[in-house]
């Protein structure tokens, strides 16, 4: 049997994330514009984490459709209509102030794209599994890769885990819920016309009464018309999938790597 071996980094890192989801990105983004030496340790091959699974994102205006969050948030939502991978803010009447329907692929790019920019280090497929302390102080991290296993030390710890795993392996006290939210995205669907369905189901609310969204909430022809734009969110990500036939704004990939660094090649679609 292979004996297990621990490879140490050398440096000395001033901030260690741990998780590259939501939070976690945006952690790691801040910290390096104010000068810290970053790593950022992410178990899966993307970063991204939920946000990376296609969810349009909520939130980013108050009831008055004033907006009230902007930051890296909004600079993201920027980047992703300067290649095409969204159409930006679209206001909502109900439920929501407003969404920004977005392509999962081009938000992952970018998100490296703009970590690279800021010189933080990435480490993907790298699942941290043990913490050393010194004390009551957390100095640095295990993680497990296929090749092995590695310690990264550093000054500064983020758990961005969505669980608490660093909090947890550190020995902190946690807790969990019993109440967890349920599973909502359950599918995407592209080369759909999102504007001709969406005139479809305003003109013809009568073949969905059947439809159950929320208790409470029966499909009347007002509701259909006051949350179409919500409920056709995850159909559409840019204005490139919205015209039946075309091809996906993947394809717009290849620009932002031109060289095929992507993952997907130049002319293909999803
Ligand atoms: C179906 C669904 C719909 C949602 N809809 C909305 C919405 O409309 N609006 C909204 O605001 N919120 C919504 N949310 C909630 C929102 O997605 C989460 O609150 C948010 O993504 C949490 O971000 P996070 O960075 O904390 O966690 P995550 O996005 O889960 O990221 C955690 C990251 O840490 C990594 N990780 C975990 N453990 C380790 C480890 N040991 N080592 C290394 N990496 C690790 C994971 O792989 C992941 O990439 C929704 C969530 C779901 C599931």
């Amino acid at each position: 049997m292979k004996r297990e071996t621990i490879e140490v980094a050398e440096t000395m890192y001033d901030v260690i994330v741990v998780g590259g989801g939501t939070a976690g990105w945006v952690a790691a983004l801040s910290a390096a514009r104010q000068g810290k030496e970053v790593l950022l340790l992410e178990r899966k091959g993307y970063l991204g984490g939920v946000l990376g699974s296609g969810l349009a994102i909520y939130g980013f205006h108050d009831v008055n459709h004033k907006q009230v969050v902007k930051g890296y948030a909004h600079e993201l939502v920027e980047r992703l209509q300067a290649v095409g991978g969204s159409d930006g803010y679209e206001l909502l009447e109900l439920w929501h102030a407003s969404m920004v329907a977005v392509n999962p692929a081009l938000v992952k790019a970018i998100i490296i794209e703009m970590l690279h920019e800021a010189g933080i280090s990435i480490v993907l497929y790298s699942q941290v599994v043990h913490v050393v302390t010194e004390g009551t102080r957390l100095e640095g991290v295990v993680v497990q890769r296929k090749s092995g296993r590695g310690h990264y030390k550093g000054k500064r710890f983020v758990d961005a885990s969505g669980d608490a795993v660093l909090a947890y392996l550190a020995g902190a006290p946690t807790v969990q819920s019993d109440e967890l939210q349920p599973p909502s995205l359950v599918l995407r669907i592209e080369n759909v016309d999102v504007h001709e369905l969406r005139e479809h189901l305003v003109a013809h609310p009568d073949a969905y009464v059947n439809w159950r969204m929320l208790p409470g909430h029966n499909v009347t022809a007002e509701f259909l018309r006051h949350s179409v734009k919500f409920l056709t969110s995850s159909l559409c990500s840019s204005r490139h999938c919205r015209k039946p036939g075309s091809s996906s704004s993947c394809t717009r990939l290849g620009k932002v790597y031109p060289s095929g660094e992507g993952s997907l090649r130049r002319g293909s679609t999803m």
